[in-house]
């Protein structure tokens, strides 16, 4: 199957996958994966309508996204892979959203970068809920120092919250994943009423109609559109 057919079958089976939940149609974001293909399967996917991108590693980010963002200003890349300190200043020149916020130096200097380019970002802040990951912050009370620092971070906008559910065939695994994530967002929005909690980052191509289920409004499919990276 083509790209495109692809991203319309992922897109069937996310409005099924709503109704099922019982949640409105649209409410379900899809993010189409890219990193490991190249340009030419990006603007594949955006001739077919697709506006969402997501890259792991900055510099491949950097080489394929800001002609593409040129030429079509709609295209929307966020970061949403481990982010080094020094590729900061790179990263927020590209990306709309930084999915991957971890610790409290990185948002820092996040917070710093955008700043200096007298720009905002969006971020969401990732929490780790799967065994065999490393990624995310591991405790709650981590995450809510983050948070507390916020307030005097005016270039950065919080939006929600992002995990990686286990690569297991265990559903329950998985879907305990999601609803630890969905009772952290609700934990986050009542003990910071000010911030916006509204995105749930969760679901990829093994997972995503569960993620659904539980509740994600955007997920994050790399295989299932762009075929196995090479
Ligand atoms: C690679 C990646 C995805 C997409 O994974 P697929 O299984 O190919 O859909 C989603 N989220 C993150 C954080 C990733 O690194």
């Amino acid at each position: 199957m083509s790209i495109s057919e692809n991203i319309d079958a992922i897109r069937e089976r996310i409005a099924r996958a709503e109704v099922r939940a019982g949640r409105s149609a649209g409410s379900v974001r899809l993010m189409a994966v890219s990193k490991f293909h190249p340009a030419e399967a990006v603007l594949e996917a955006v001739g077919s309508g697709q506006t969402l991108f997501g890259e792991n590693r900055v510099q491949e980010a950097d080489s394929k996204f800001p002609d593409i963002i040129a030429a079509h200003p709609g295209v929307e890349l966020h970061l949403i892979g481990s982010l080094q300190r020094n590729k900061v200043a790179k990263i927020v020149g590209i990306a709309s959203c930084i999915q991957s916020v971890d610790r409290e130096e990185l948002l820092a200097e996040i917070s710093k970068q955008c700043a200096s380019l007298e720009r905002t970002i969006d971020v969401l802040f990732e929490y780790h809920t799967a065994e065999d990951s490393k990624s995310g912050y591991a405790e709650k009370d981590m995450l809510f120092r983050s948070l507390d620092l916020l307030e005097s971070m005016p270039n950065v906008r919080c939006r929600g919250l992002m995990t990686m559910a286990p690569f297991t065939e265990d559903q329950l695994a998985v879907r305990s994943s999601f609803r630890q994530l969905v009772s952290l967002r609700d934990a986050c929005m009542a003990r910071y009423p000010s911030l916006d909690f509204s995105v749930l980052s969760m679901g990829m191509s093994a997972d995503f109609e569960i993620a659904i289920e539980e509740g994600s409004t955007l997920v994050r499919v790399g295989t299932a559109i762009f075929g196995e990276r090479q």
